[in-house]
């Protein structure tokens, strides 16, 4: 059975009834995230991360939490700079206050509770930030009719300047 969603969980609790979780969060409530999305995003009502997850224990019986979440997130085109919608969909599973030790062996990163307790409002904010990708650009690479990546004016640019090679490098994905 599946219980509602709510953002702080009490993680020994959680992990010794196996807590089982599902529901939306807005996206409104991910300040770090909507920074870095098409401007004014983040403050669409209509915008929520579906989420689901439940707390276990792993072999180690260290506490874990599994989960997936599910959105559809607006990222700002680095070639136009016009919003380009980018569905998101991923799996995460993260041990809770592992050691050092463990994390040396381990290729599952932990998260460290603040006095046993979790937000896992926070857990989504990071996997989403980790997961976007670091430039945004639409798949046509024509969305911006004055972006000068005509080879002509290429090969005009590294003649005239033989650093454009390396500010091509930088600017190309
Ligand atoms: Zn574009």
């Amino acid at each position: 059975m599946r219980d509602k969603l709510r953002r702080r969980y009490q993680v020994q609790k959680e992990v010794i009834r196996n807590g089982h979780f599902e529901g939306d969060i807005a996206l409104s409530e991910l300040a770090r995230l909507g920074e870095l999305l098409y401007p004014g995003e983040a403050d669409r009502p209509d915008r929520k991360i579906a989420v689901e997850f439940e707390f276990l224990r792993n072999e180690c019986e260290i506490p874990m939490i599994a989960g997936r979440l599910q959105t559809s997130l607006e990222l700002e085109c680095q070639r136009c700079l016009q919003p380009l919608e980018t569905p998101m969909k991923l799996d995460f599973r993260l041990m809770i206050d592992a050691s050092d030790e463990l994390l040396r062996d381990s290729s599952v990163d932990t998260l460290y509770s603040e006095d046993g307790f979790i937000d896992v409002f926070e857990v989504v904010e990071d996997e989403l930030i980790l997961a976007i990708p670091l430039v945004a650009l639409h798949e046509n690479s024509d969305c911006n009719e004055h972006w000068p990546d005509s080879s002509a004016q290429s090969e005009a640019a590294v003649k005239d300047n033989p650093f454009a090679v390396l500010q091509q490098l930088k600017t190309t994905d």
